[in-house]
């Protein structure tokens, strides 16, 4: 099922996860181990990331180099549907722009056809880490709004081979990325939100944010997106925080700002034990209040963590 058909059959706030592919090696089971305390909230959506290959260097014997791809974190498509199977849930498998050309994608999107899957969250993905910024695929998509046309224009039945004939039609439910405190690479908030209203304009069924932990940031971003005249659903990305160490890294990697209260209740912490009670803490009131404001889903970032989120969710049912 699409999601937006679970908003539009919705009586209430529904909820939704997200989860990494493991890394390579790790088995399906660890994934599985992370998923089983979160199903009892009965998610009506799962999301499932996808990670670029990257470029590293290996040391042969002969003292030279020889460059190796890697992709730590494969199967995202293969995951959503082992997700499906055993758990009986939607699943929004992330496809990104960085590392296909557009015939790679193509096959990608039938594939994930031909698994039942109905949805896809649209990205441009971020610049590899051996690029200082973002380089398209030789062939490949420079934008999202890019890749979401390839998406509707499957959806009505044109594929990259246009001699084909009798052509079946996909029915792919898009989604897009939104950010409350803007892309980093955005010159300005105004042009991120004309960019993002592209998206809109071209097809896109709704937005999922970037993580917020400053709600005031979500709903101006509501505002702001409404007065340009998108109307698409705009579910909130929620994250909670269980180390003193993501203070840095959460800001630096993804460019957002968090609260003072926030930050000086982390820093007053004799331990991320301690940490893990005030992430939870202020996720369980940025939900509150979100809910209480009738957003669509509640959509959590479980990485690493899915016991703090479920008993956070816990607390909202
Ligand atoms: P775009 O919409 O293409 O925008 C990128 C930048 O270009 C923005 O600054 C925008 O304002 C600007 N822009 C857009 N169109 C134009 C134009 N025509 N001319 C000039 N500028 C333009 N990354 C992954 O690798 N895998 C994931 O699974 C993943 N999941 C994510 C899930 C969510 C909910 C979010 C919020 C992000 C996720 N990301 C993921 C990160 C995402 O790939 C990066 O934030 C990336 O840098 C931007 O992706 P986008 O789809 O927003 O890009």
């Amino acid at each position: 099922m699409k999601v937006t058909e679970h908003i539009q059959q919705a009586s209430d706030t529904l909820i939704s996860f997200e989860i990494l592919p493991p890394l390579k090696g790790k088995g399906i089971q660890s994934l599985y181990d992370h998923l089983d305390p979160l199903m009892e909230f009965k998610p009506s959506f799962i999301n499932v990331t996808y990670h670029r290959s990257e470029h590293s260097f290996k040391k042969r014997a002969d003292g030279s180099f020889e460059k190796v791809v890697v992709r730590k974190r494969p199967g995202t498509e293969s995951i959503c549907a082992a997700i499906m199977n055993k758990y009986n849930v939607d699943t929004v498998p992330h496809l990104i722009c960085g590392g296909f050309s557009v015939s790679e994608t193509e096959d990608a999107l039938i594939n994930l056809n031909y698994l039942g899957i109905d949805n896809v969250l649209v990205l441009r993905g971020d610049a590899a880490k051996n690029e200082t910024a973002f380089e398209a695929e030789p062939g490949g998509h420079k934008y999202a709004l890019d890749l979401l046309k390839q998406v509707t224009n499957l959806n009505s039945g044109i594929y990259l081979e246009e001699d084909l004939k009798n052509t079946t039609k996909t029915k792919f439910c898009i989604g897009v990325a939104g950010y409350p405190e803007k892309h980093f690479e955005a010159p300005n908030m105004e042009s991120d939100l004309k960019h993002l209203k592209a998206k809109v304009d071209a097809g896109a069924d709704y937005i999922i944010t970037q993580m917020f932990f400053d709600n005031a940031k979500y709903f101006a971003f509501v505002n702001a997106c409404r007065e340009i005249g998108i109307t698409v659903p705009i579910i909130p990305g929620l994250k909670p925080i269980y180390t003193k160490k993501q203070l840095t890294i959460l800001p630096k990697t993804f460019h957002i700002d968090l609260p003072t209260p926030l930050t000086e209740a982390v820093n007053a912490c004799k331990s991320d034990l301690d940490v893990e009670k005030i992430g939870a803490e202020w996720l369980l009131e940025q939900s509150k209040e979100l809910k209480k404001a009738g957003v669509p889903v509640l959509h959590f970032y479980t990485l690493g963590r899915p016991l703090l989120v479920a008993g956070v969710v816990k607390q909202l049912c």
